[in-house]
């Protein structure tokens, strides 16, 4: 079994405010053990299930001074028992990750346990809810001050939408996420009820929330995980897949930010502020606002 976790930091317990998410200061570096103490119990979770393979891959861009983005664990502190990614784009999920990476033949020649062996599943760890949601903690899409809003073939969609048509493209389901309630119940109404949830906090407006204390969410992750992942094959949720043909339209903040974005191959001006993609499936739509490094 292979699980990829998908973390972000804006849902991590005890984060509320940007200051804890980006720049360097003393906050930050607070956000960072919060979020670093998260995805290493969504690891134990993983180990406790006994998944084969675990990659946790650093979905939040931030930044500090002398960092790039998507470098925010601290990695002298991680847990064993897994690989990570760090430095890599957010949203990125691609067909290496969602290949079975190890010798199957060798590890079950005569194919017993071969289903559980080769399963591949996402968990979203540290979730936010998408930009405009009255009670989403640090809620937006994408980019906080440059875009007001995605929708896909006319529904509006948040990140935690878009990672999980992602990996539904790849014929890859999301069995489990963690984050705010708002981002839960975001994802919920997208993938349906045999999605495990961990609300760490509940948002009470964008810049506040009521929370667990991190260890009991650190608690909560590692149990919910491994249960969710022990629910194989049947208590898990189908793959998110988005027929074709697909149009996304994103709407910027302000006209220069659509013009830059039109100037993409395949990117058109619906409006002033917004642009427009098609495609015959969804990856490819997608993959032209949104290219990977
Ligand atoms: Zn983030």
């Amino acid at each position: 079994m292979h699980i990829t976790i998908l973390g972000d930091i804006e849902g991590v317990c005890g984060i509320s405010s940007w200051e804890q998410t980006g720049g360097g200061g003393p906050l930050y570096e607070e956000g960072r053990r919060l979020y670093t103490a998260e995805v290493n119990a969504a690891v134990r979770g993983c180990l406790e299930a006994r998944a084969h393979e675990v990659v946790a891959m650093d979905g939040h861009g931030g930044g500090y001074p002398g960092g790039r983005a998507f470098m925010n664990w601290i990695p002298d502190q991680l847990e064993g028992g897994a690989e990570y990614v760090r430095g890599y784009r957010w949203g990125c999920y691609t067909e290496s990750m969602a290949q079975d990476l190890t010798d199957r033949a060798n590890a079950f020649p005569d194919g017993a346990g071969e289903d559980r062996y080769e399963a591949r599943a996402v968990a979203l760890l540290g979730a936010h809810s998408m930009a405009g949601t009255p009670d989403g903690v640090l809620n937006h899409t994408i980019n906080a001050d440059g875009w007001h809003g995605v929708t896909v073939n006319g529904q509006v969609i948040g990140e935690v939408g878009l990672l999980a048509a992602t990996a539904g493209a790849f014929g890859v389901p999301v069995i489990f996420i963690s984050g705010d309630q708002a981002a839960c119940d975001e994802l919920r109404a997208a993938v349906g009820p045999g999605l495990t949830t961990v609300a760490v906090k509940r948002g009470l407006g964008r810049y506040a929330s009521r929370h667990m204390a991190p260890s009991d969410a650190c608690a909560a992750i590692q149990t919910g995980l491994a249960t969710a992942i022990g629910g194989f094959p049947g208590a898990w949720p189908k793959p998110v897949v988005i027929d074709g043909p697909v149009t996304i339209e994103v709407e910027l903040a302000s006209p220069d930010r659509a013009e830059a974005l039109a100037s993409q191959p395949n990117v058109e001006l619906s409006g002033a502020r917004t642009v427009r993609a098609h495609g015959d499936a969804f990856l490819e739509a997608w993959g032209r606002i949104w290219r990977p490094v």
